[in-house]
């Protein structure tokens, strides 16, 4: 193909995002409201919505522009982590996004960004269902590049569906950008200069819990050192190394690797020796973690130690991980609420919590009023009942605001509401959908300023460091009851592969990794 196209005569290229994380066992359920909620987006509505983002689509779009390529915006669809998806709204997004490729001209390539651990109530692997129906709306030899997030559970399927896969190198997840631009490279390269790719895939029979997968430090930091070293080979062109998201019951759940490269038998010693890597270190992703009641102490005894030193403060935080919304949590847990609550002396926020019916009676009563409340333990009563207080309305939010934090960096996020509430020493943000603190302006632009509080209990894992880190003191996790709890033993799963560790610990591993050629 000749690279001197302009105009019109530009290589055209679909730009697409369907994006899902699905916790089996979460009492929520992910209906298309879920996703109007998050984002939902067709055509050159991707363009304002995405364009100078941090996100994998900002990526895109930023790679294409002033290139022999332009893009042409498909469908956008996201919701946040929660249960398994319904059929019936996976079918129409599903439609949605075939009528728009089908419907969009000729197309040269296609990028998409995957989360790649969305489950639909009839469909275990989604991710290949839809690249399948892509491939047979567009014929079998489209390039595709797809970004992906480092918790898929990818499956060789996908991969034999012959997409470039380009998986996040970091947790908390900053390099989604970067990641769309060397995707959105890459498939220019396939498309003008017609490179031949080829795929190492290697599944391992391991579900990691994700409580110890931060890049920073740790097991998975370690894996990224040994896969940024085999970037340098010139035949590598990209590795993934993929924790997985544990809360899947399907067959493909787990980690993996994934090496993109133009020659068989590097992809092939790359893929082994990183896969080999991560099997060695599975050990370090088990930590033992305190209860609500044991972490609250602490927190506790750290916050008085801190005062009787008169060393400078800063809050100290409580991360109730198995009531994180981002891994499946409903937001609604009460047990560490309930905990922290019998503590004397300390200014708390708490954040946040999502409970529809009281920030509907915060909004009837109005700023200033004072109220009773059931606070919290709707959703999943089962992980604590809901509690009664007696709370001041401090402040009122229609729930929209645009990140500022290092993750989906200028990103407008709509909560569908939000309230600031005083109880004492105690503040909450209430929110009307589930959200995972991740970004100070969820709080600021309430008025509420983190810096204020000896203590914040939040609900929340890892992501939150990336913005809040340099905001506070000890992050003590937490393991309070909750269906993103911390042991993988404690869940019912069925549709697992036998030999999985750490369900199974005497599970072997030997590396024989598969290589496929990317169209
Ligand atoms: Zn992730």
């Amino acid at each position: 193909m000749s690279s001197d196209r302009s105009g019109d005569s530009k290589y055209r290229v679909g730009v697409a995002f369907f994006y899902h994380e699905s916790h089996s066992f979460s009492t929520l359920r992910t209906d298309i409201e879920s996703f109007r909620q998050e984002a939902l987006h067709y055509g050159d509505q991707i363009i304002s919505a995405y364009s100078g983002t941090q996100t994998e689509v900002g990526g895109f779009l930023a790679a294409l522009t002033n290139t022999a390529f332009v893009a042409v915006p498909l469908v956008a669809a996201a919701a946040n982590p929660s249960g398994q998806v319904t059929s019936e709204t996976y079918r129409q997004i599903k439609s949605e996004m075939i009528a728009a490729v089908s419907n969009s001209g000729h197309l040269d390539g296609l990028l998409i960004a995957l989360h790649g651990a969305m489950v639909v109530d009839d469909c275990p692997d989604p991710q290949t269902d839809l690249i399948k129906a892509i491939r047979l709306a567009t014929g079998a030899d489209l390039p595709i590049a797809a970004t992906l997030d480092l918790h898929a559970n990818v499956t060789a399927e996908l991969i034999g569906q012959g997409v470039l896969c380009f998986g996040f190198h970091t947790y908390p997840h900053v390099d989604m950008h970067t990641q769309g631009v060397r995707a959105a490279n890459a498939l220019m390269r396939q498309v003008i200069d017609g490179v031949k790719y080829f795929q190492g895939f290697a599944k391992l029979p391991a579900l990691l819990p994700s409580i110890n997968m931060r890049t920073a430090s740790g097991p998975m930091h370690d894996a990224f050192v040994a896969a940024d070293r085999w970037e340098t080979h010139s035949d590598i062109v990209a590795t993934s190394v993929f924790g997985g998201f544990p809360y899947s019951d399907i067959a493909g759940a787990g980690a993996s690797v994934v090496v993109l490269a133009t020659d068989t038998d590097v992809a092939k010693q790359c893929c082994a020796d990183l896969a080999q890597k991560l099997w060695s270190s599975r050990g370090e992703f088990l930590v033992q973690l305190p209860d609500a009641k044991t972490a609250v102490d602490l927190a506790v005894t750290r916050i008085y130690d801190a005062r009787a030193h008169a060393h400078a403060r800063k809050p100290t935080v409580l991360a109730d991980i198995s009531d994180n919304p981002q891994s499946g949590g409903s937001a609604d847990t009460t047990t560490l609420i309930s905990q922290v609550l019998k503590t004397t002396g300390l200014r708390v926020l708490f954040g946040a919590i999502c409970d529809g019916p009281t920030l509907d009676q915060c909004q009837i009563a109005g700023r200033g009023a004072q109220i009773v409340i059931d606070l919290g333990g709707k959703q999943s009563p089962q992980f604590g009942e809901p509690i009664k207080l007696s709370v001041e309305v401090v402040n009122l939010s229609d729930g929209v605001f645009t990140n500022t934090g290092q993750m989906n960096t200028g990103l407008v996020v709509n909560i569908n509401g939000a309230a600031h509430l005083r109880s004492g020493m105690f503040d909450f943000v209430l929110t009307g959908r589930p959200i995972t603190a991740n970004d100070p302006e969820l709080f600021s632009h309430l008025g509420v300023d983190v810096a204020d509080y000896d203590l914040l209990v939040l609900k929340v894992k890892n992501h939150f460091r990336a913005a809040f880190e340099p905001l506070v003191d000890q992050i003590i996790y937490v393991d309070a009851p909750g269906v993103a709890c911390n042991d993988l033993v404690n869940l019912p799963f069925k549709n697992l592969p036998e030999g999985m560790w750490p369900l199974d610990r005497a599970a072997t591993y030997s590396p024989a990794p598969l290589i496929i050629p990317a169209n």
